[in-house]
């Protein structure tokens, strides 16, 4: 039998003066932002903010230098993280290059790969997007269709990419390809690519509406797209392993219980103007919770500082924190219930009705909880 490693860890000294520089520069950049659009999260896009949280050395803090990186620790990276999702900033653009696809070239890509593609990201200048799900391959990734066939001088792709969020707005995809196939082993034969967005021919991205009525994911169509040798990543072949060192990157980090901070913010605001021992109590457990998933989240920065795999507890937090963000906007409509809904246009109500809709993809993106507990189990050697 095995066990969660959730070692307790308090974030450093140098992080909090990240934290307290990270904060002083949102108050002065952010000031106008709306409630409804700071509660949009991490997936709220500007590109001129990626821009400036680059200048300020951001993004990739803790990559090395020479690749643009400020070679800060991951307790730091976290108190940046906890700030910028505490005020909704809009990290969309940079957010997927930051969190996994500059991590995982560090890991498995060339020094060709890196000294081309890393700087760029640093300076929130080259934004990425997840190649992974198909129309028929979501869960079970190991079943996707789209081709990678060699040619002479690269490859050509063809086949159909869903749900590829921001694809539309990005430079560059990752993507997971077929390169061959081995009719006892599902898992040989995947290899990973970068396809620059920008220039290639053959590729159509069709935004997808979602019920919010927003364009954010998209359906990424490949027709003959040739994508050169020096694109792939690694060995080919190896994409199973890096995808799955990937995921662990995913669903690492503080935005998998503070997607929906906003709305805490906002809930807690409301309940003040007519206090109750009820909302008390509610809002006392919220925080409790809040409080116990940031000891585990920063536990697992800790993990990444080491250099461990935090791939298991990473899917206990995220699991739990899509459980937690699920359950705000009930939670928040019992409190307010017989006030909510009196002014529609107020930021509580603008922010819940956001949060009421969006919450229902949470235990969608980066892994369904079915899945997750999957791991979990298997992690702890149930399975
Ligand atoms: C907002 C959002 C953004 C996304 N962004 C991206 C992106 O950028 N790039 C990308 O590649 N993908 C993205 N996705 C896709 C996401 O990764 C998939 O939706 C997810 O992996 C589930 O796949 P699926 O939708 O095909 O559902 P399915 O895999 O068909 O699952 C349907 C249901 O069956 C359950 N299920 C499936 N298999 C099992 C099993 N073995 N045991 C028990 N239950 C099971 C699932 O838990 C789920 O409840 C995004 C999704 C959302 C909602």
């Amino acid at each position: 039998m095995q066990y969660f490693n959730f070692e307790p860890y308090a974030l450093p000294q140098e992080a909090e003066l990240v934290r307290a520089e990270v904060r002083d520069f949102l108050g002065r950049e952010m000031s106008d932002m709306s409630a409804a659009d700071r509660a949009r999260s991490w997936a709220g896009f500007d590109p001129d903010f990626s821009r400036k949280l680059g200048e300020q050395g951001w993004i990739g803090m803790t990559w090395p230098k020479k690749y643009g990186g400020a070679e800060r620790s991951f307790f730091e990276r976290y108190a940046m993280l906890e700030e910028v999702l505490a005020a909704g900033a809009p990290v969309n653009g940079h957010w997927i290059a930051d969190r996994q696809s500059g991590p995982m070239l560090l890991r498995f890509g060339t020094e060709e790969q890196r000294q081309r593609i890393l700087p760029d990201i640093t300076r929130g200048e080259s934004f990425f997007c997840i190649g992974m799900s198909e129309p028929d391959s979501g869960s079970d990734l190991a079943s996707v269709r789209t081709k990678a066939e060699k040619v002479d001088g690269g490859y050509l792709i063809n086949g159909t990419k869903v749900w590829t969020s921001n694809a539309q707005n990005c430079h560059w995809m990752i993507g997971l390809f077929r390169t061959s196939t081995n009719p006892d082993n599902r898992h040989d034969g995947l290899s990973q690519f970068l396809v620059d967005l920008t220039t290639t021919k053959g590729i159509t991205i069709r935004p997808i509406r979602n019920m919010m009525g927003e364009e954010h994911f998209n359906e990424v169509n490949f027709v003959d797209a040739f994508v050169p040798e020096e694109n792939i990543i690694g060995a080919e072949g190896d994409g199973w392993n890096q995808v799955t060192a990937e995921l662990a990157f995913e669903r690492s980090g503080p935005e998998r219980y503070m997607s929906s901070y906003q709305l805490m913010l906002e809930v807690i605001r409301e309940v003040q103007r007519l206090p109750n021992p009820r909302s008390t109590v509610e809002i006392g457990r919220m925080i409790a919770q809040l409080a116990t998933m940031r000891r585990m989240s920063v536990s697992i920065a800790g993990s990444l500082e080491r250099n461990d795999n935090p791939a298991l507890e990473a899917s206990v937090v995220k699991d739990i924190g899509t459980v937690f963000e699920q359950s705000l906007p009930e939670i928040t409509h019992a409190l307010t219930y017989g006030e909510a809904g009196k002014d529609a246009d107020s930021d509580y109500e603008q922010v819940r009705a956001y949060v009421t809709q969006a919450c229902m993809s949470f235990s969608l993106r980066g892994g369904t909880r079915e899945i997750l507990r999957g791991i979990i189990s298997r992690g702890l050697g149930l399975r």
